[in-house]
């Protein structure tokens, strides 16, 4: 696999951002027999602390009784130091969105957002800290890009989520974590390898991993169409959402800038391909911009385009941004756009706007968090 060479999107790679040190959850089952063999530790070690990890959610070697009391600290050490610090945590929505910021090795700060409902409780994890694609309506976008996430930073985050589920935090929901989005900071895609090795671990049946099922796993992208294809040849049958905002190059290229190297009928192709390969119905994500891509001809161009694709239209009314001159569409015009679509024969949805009151909402992951 090549880098992309857009610049800003591998940018963090080539940065002096400090490099989180190696964790358990970066190696792959073969990497775990291999890394216990080389620390001179029977092969069975490797399991043992695997179902811990995937099986348990535990992370604290210190604590496993069934490991002999002079092993625990160099399990500790060499394979889980800490890589995410709590920097706050903060819930709202009566206590049902919980929204916690983490400090990563180096000093970036990224987020993460658990939001449980009567028959699901989905946790919304970052893949970069910061992003370089630039969309101005995006707050992470305006931040540009930090460096990639580690493999063990993604599923970490999925951990600590898993733990704040299984601890009764959500008392009217399931009480674990069932579903996955990433659409936290970054762009997945464009952290391809890590992402892949994430979603392997969240995938696979424990002790490999949490074996969470891939129909509950969405990926959000806006649209890399390279990885988009590598991604549909995985063999992991994750949900693709795509980031349209809009069904006309002309203004694509404007919200989102990579529309200039991959523009609308592309992306679109890419998607359908996905759908193919993989079964899967693909969402497209429309954020709702006032008198920027609501108008009623948009939403008929937008509804034209995608009939008879495997796809479903999932609306985000904008969430305000610091400095942005941006603002959610009119009730109205939202009414008026969900029609138009849907004249078209397109199932549309309307997300909620969960986590708005913390900036724990789409577009608004900024991690304003004092250094
Ligand atoms: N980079 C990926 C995933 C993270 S963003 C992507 O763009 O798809 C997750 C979703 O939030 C995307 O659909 C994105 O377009 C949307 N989003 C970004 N900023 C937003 C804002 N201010 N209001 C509403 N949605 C926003
Ligand atoms: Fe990056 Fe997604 Fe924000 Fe665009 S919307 S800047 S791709 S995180």
């Amino acid at each position: 696999m090549t880098d992309l060479d857009l610049p800003g999107i591998t940018a963090g790679r080539r940065t002096r951002a400090a490099r989180p040190p190696q964790q358990w959850a970066d190696l792959d089952p073969a990497a775990r027999v291999a890394a216990v063999t080389e620390a001179a530790l029977p092969r069975f070690r490797a399991d043992q602390i695997s179902r811990r990890y995937y099986g348990h959610d535990e992370a604290d070697p210190l604590a496993w009784s069934d490991l002999p009391a002079a092993l625990r600290p160099q399990v500790a050490e060499r394979w889980f130091p800490q890589l995410l610090t709590e920097v706050t945590t903060q819930a709202c929505d009566a206590g049902d969105t919980v929204k916690a910021a983490w400090r990563l090795t180096g000093g970036a700060v990224v987020e993460s957002v658990v939001m449980a409902y009567p028959e699901r409780v989905t946790a919304c994890v970052s893949s970069q800290a910061g992003c370089g694609i630039g969309c101005p309506f995006c707050a992470t976008g305006q931040q540009g890009l930090t460096r990639n996430l580690s493999t063990a930073e993604i599923v970490e985050q999925v951990r600590r989520a898993r733990v704040l589920v299984a601890s009764g935090a959500f008392p009217g929901s399931p009480d674990h974590l069932t579903n996955i989005v990433f659409m936290g900071m970054g762009e997945p895609l464009a952290n391809y390898r890590a992402l892949v090795a994430a979603l392997h671990r969240i995938l696979d049946p424990v002790p490999a991993g949490f074996d969470m099922s891939a129909r509950n796993i969405t990926v959000s992208t806006v649209g890399l169409v390279p990885r988009m294809h590598d991604l549909a040849g995985e063999g992991m049958p994750v949900t693709l959402a795509l980031s349209l905002h809009a069904p006309d190059d002309d203004l694509r290229d404007t919200l989102v800038p990579v529309n200039h190297r991959w523009p609308v009928a592309d992306v679109l192709a890419a998607a359908d391909s996905y759908a193919e390969r993989t079964g899967r119905r693909y969402s497209i994500e429309y954020a709702l911009i006032r008198d920027v891509n609501d108008q009623r001809w948009r939403a008929d161009a937008l509804g034209r385009l995608l009939a008879g694709r495997l796809a479903h239209v999932n609306l985000i009314p904008l969430n305000p941004t610091p400095g942005s001159r941006w603002t959610a569409a009119t009730p109205r015009a939202q009414d008026e756009f969900v029609s138009g679509v849907r004249e078209q024969g397109v199932t549309v949805t309307v997300r909620d706007t969960r986590g708005r009151e913390i900036d724990g909402a789409c577009g608004q992951l900024a991690a304003v968090v004092e250094a």
